[in-house]
């Protein structure tokens, strides 16, 4: 069996270990990096990209549906779902592809096969052209997180399908019962509902996108109610059967028919046959535990991305990558900060929030203010048409410190960094309203509800 050596070698390529692999190799070291699926992972093939590529087309479908009041006559348009999903396998295969090319200008050596650690410095890896042996100074796990489902509900993805078959099925169902309404559940909503599937969300808790604040599930229940995407919360589900129309879902307050199930209650993260036993390297919860330099409990192995535990995000393992290299070539990085990751969620209108929700706040002692400003009163809202939602800022009232920011809205994913930045910067309600914000934007609606959390909102 033949064994190869680099300084690091990386288990997985997603958004966590192929930013750790480049960091590496930008600092100097010999990288190997392991991959049993397609580079990118989960997010570039299966998750962040082509999602983000169906949820375009259903904004254009949506425009076209519109586009009376703007003036044009579109008659007997036809939306073909097929094309949407074709569409979005070359968007993510050209950024799968962007990666490969990232590769190979690092030097990085991709190594097809599933890698399973055999010591804390080899990686066993089994693929088409047999097993071989990789050595490393160093190993980072980036192994990521798979669907998960609820207990007595097999995810077949003909009837119970999950987001990596949602993703990859031409066909579209007539109809379609989602069960979770986190970020995976609304977007596929706006997704197969603007293509004209009648969609059901079961939410187990009592609103959906819970994790926000309770004012952004709110208007988004009613925006979804507007569109006819039902949301039922609250709900308990107890079992899902075949049935002639397709799946039978039963839950504490009655039955459901629809040709398919969506599972969309979370992921699992791949922790299980990565020979973390082999090594008894530790776990909590089933994640990974990791030291702030992402570290786990065997000196030499890192773990990053979702294996490593919640948020589990992109960008949140991007981050982590970028912290297990640094720390792998001897530098001292600054630990990734947990407080001041954004969250952002593509369906329409977009939601995207960082620190705090208003009552997490109060319930952490805080005395807050807050400040919110519609996007109804924005100038360029009105002039793109597109006014559901609002900015919400919640402050310290006695410091101004920024604890959190909800908005709910267009751009609103773009719109939040302006918050990111400033908190890691430590500003306070102040330096935003002395930040000029340019008109018309979306952005003066982040500077308005600052102001009004302040008591000086100008155009409200
Ligand atoms: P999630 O944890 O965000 O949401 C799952 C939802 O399902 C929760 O609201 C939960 O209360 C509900 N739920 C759980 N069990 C249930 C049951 N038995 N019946 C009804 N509801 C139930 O998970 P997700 O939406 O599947 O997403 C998975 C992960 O991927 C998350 O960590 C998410 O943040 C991430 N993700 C992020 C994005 C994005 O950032 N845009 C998009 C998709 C996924």
């Amino acid at each position: 069996m033949a064994t190869q050596k680099f300084d690091v070698v990386v288990v997985g390529t997603g958004p966590g270990g192929y930013v750790s692999a480049i960091r590496c190799a930008q600092l100097g070291l010999s990288v190997a990096a392991v991959e049993d699926d397609r580079p990118g992972g989960v997010c570039l093939n299966w998750g962040c990209i082509p999602t983000k590529a169906l949820l375009r087309n259903a904004e254009v479908v949506h425009l076209f549906a519109r586009a009376e009041e703007f003036g044009i006559k579109v008659s007997g348009f036809q939306a073909d779902y097929a094309e949407a999903v074709r569409r979005s396998r070359r968007v993510a295969d050209r950024m799968a592809k962007g990666v490969e090319f990232l590769f190979r200008k690092n030097k990085i050596t991709l190594v097809p096969g599933r890698g399973v650690l055999r010591s804390a410095t080899a990686v066993e890896v089994t693929g088409a052209a047999g097993t071989t042996t990789l050595e490393g100074r160093a190993v980072i796990l980036a192994t990521g997180s798979e669907p998960r489902s609820i207990p007595g509900v097999t995810i077949d993805e003909k009837r119970v399908i999950s987001s990596n078959g949602a993703v990859r099925n031409e066909g579209r169902p007539a109809s379609l019962v989602i069960i979770g309404a986190g970020a995976v559940g609304v977007e596929f909503a706006d997704v197969y509902s603007a293509y004209g599937t009648t969609v059901t969300l079961l939410e187990a808790l009592p609103r959906i996108v819970p994790i926000e604040d309770e004012e952004v599930s709110t208007q988004l229940s009613r925006i979804f109610a507007r569109r006819k995407i039902e949301a039922k919360t609250g709900v308990k589900v107890q079992s899902v059967t075949a049935s002639d129309k397709g799946v039978r879902v039963t839950t504490d307050s009655g039955t459901l028919d629809a040709e398919q199930v969506l599972m969309a209650v979370g992921r699992a993260a791949k922790v299980k046959d990565v020979g973390l036993d082999n090594l008894g390297i530790q776990t909590e919860k089933n994640f990974v535990k990791v030291s702030p330099m992402m570290e786990t409990s065997v000196k030499g192995v890192y773990a990053i991305g979702d294996m490593a535990g919640a948020p589990l995000l992109a960008h949140k393992a991007m981050a982590e990558g970028v912290v297990a290299a640094e720390a792998i070539a001897g530098k001292s990085p600054r630990p990734v900060d947990y407080t001041n990751v954004p969250s952002c969620t593509y369906c329409r209108p977009q939601i995207a929030s960082i620190g705090l929700t208003e009552a997490k706040a109060k319930e952490n002692g805080r005395t807050v203010t807050v400040g919110k400003f519609p996007f109804t009163a924005s100038g360029k809202a009105v002039a793109l048409g597109d006014t559901d939602g609002f900015v919400k800022v919640v402050a310290d009232k006695s410091t101004g410190e920024i604890l959190g920011v909800h908005i709910l809205g267009p751009e609103a994913t773009e719109m939040i960094h302006e918050f990111a930045v400033g908190r890691t910067l430590e500003a306070t309600l102040e330096e935003i309203i002395h930040t000029i914000h340019a008109h018309p934007t979306l952005s003066e609606a982040a500077l308005e509800a600052t102001l009004g959390a302040l008591g000086q909102a100008i155009h409200l």
